[in-house]
């Protein structure tokens, strides 16, 4: 009797499998799907390839109008995990041809920018981003000492998550604010004696596709202050203060990731 399934070779499962990083394919789900058997030697696969349109006539999303060998190539396939596997057949009707065939190009993309990289689900959030701040002189004379607070900050994973930076700015420092970032979307808060000012970190400045580039090169963030001889007299021994005053700290989703802190010695070089 002739078998009426168009089923995949090995070879076609395999391949399949690799181009996505053996990773499930629907976006929601992103399960790994492969790992080792407790028998050395074997692996335990918990994904399979599964028809985009079905192996015989009467399964979900048939196309009559496909040869065998095209419904058995790679090209209607797409790399799911068993459950996955399950429900886009069960209800064909919410999983139609070119939904699976945008799952699979997607999972396909996301495997191409993982390739040789750190992947990001792998990785604590804190992880993903690491974050530098320092200030630079800008001009220096004998009345005023002008300085701006530089942040970079670079991604190590290939996905990097939208956060806020919350840059804590004591008033009591005795050194004036003259300029706030303007690209970057800058909320200042004063409660009691310190000024918070949160800065939004889109996820487009943070690049996701071309990972561990320092992306502070493209985008600093800088605050410009000064302390000018007036200010500097006044308070003279807090400037010889070497405990943090201020502190930084970068949220990423509802996790506090990143944070530090700088003295007044190193903010400024009087
Ligand atoms: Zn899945």
């Amino acid at each position: 009797m002739k078998n009426t399934r168009d089923d995949f070779p090995k070879t076609v499962r395999e391949q399949l499998a690799k181009r996505v990083g053996f990773i499930c394919s629907r976006p929601e789900c992103r399960t790994s799907t492969s790992g080792p058997n407790s028998t050395e030697g074997k692996a335990t696969i918990l994904g399979e390839a599964a028809h985009i349109t079905a192996a015989a006539p009467g399964g979900p999303r048939h196309d009559k109008l496909l040869s065998n060998e095209q419904r058995s190539s790679i090209m209607n396939a797409i790399w799911l995990c068993s459950n996955c596997a399950t429900l886009i057949d069960k209800d064909a009707n919410r999983h139609p041809v070119e939904l699976l065939r945008q799952w699979k190009k997607e999972a396909e993309n996301a495997a191409e920018r993982n390739l040789g990289k750190a992947l990001s689900h792998h990785l604590p959030r804190s992880a993903l981003v690491a974050i530098d701040v320092h200030y630079a002189t800008i001009a220096r004379t004998q009345e005023r000492h002008e300085y701006s607070l530089v942040v970079n900050m670079s991604c190590r994973g290939s996905i990097a998550p939208e956060g806020t930076l919350q840059i804590i700015w004591p008033d009591f420092l005795p050194f004036r604010i003259v300029g706030i970032p303007e690209r970057q979307a800058i909320t200042k808060t004063t409660f009691n004696d310190e000024a918070y000012h949160s800065i939004s970190v889109k996820t487009p400045s943070l690049l996701p596709d071309t990972p561990h580039q320092l992306l502070g090169k493209q985008t600093p963030i800088r605050i410009s202050y000064h302390v000018d001889e007036w200010i500097y007299r006044d308070h003279i021994r807090k400037f010889s203060d070497d405990k943090e005053v201020l502190r930084y700290r970068l949220f990423l989703g509802d996790h506090s990731a990143t944070e530090g802190g700088l003295s007044i010695t190193a903010l400024q070089n009087f």
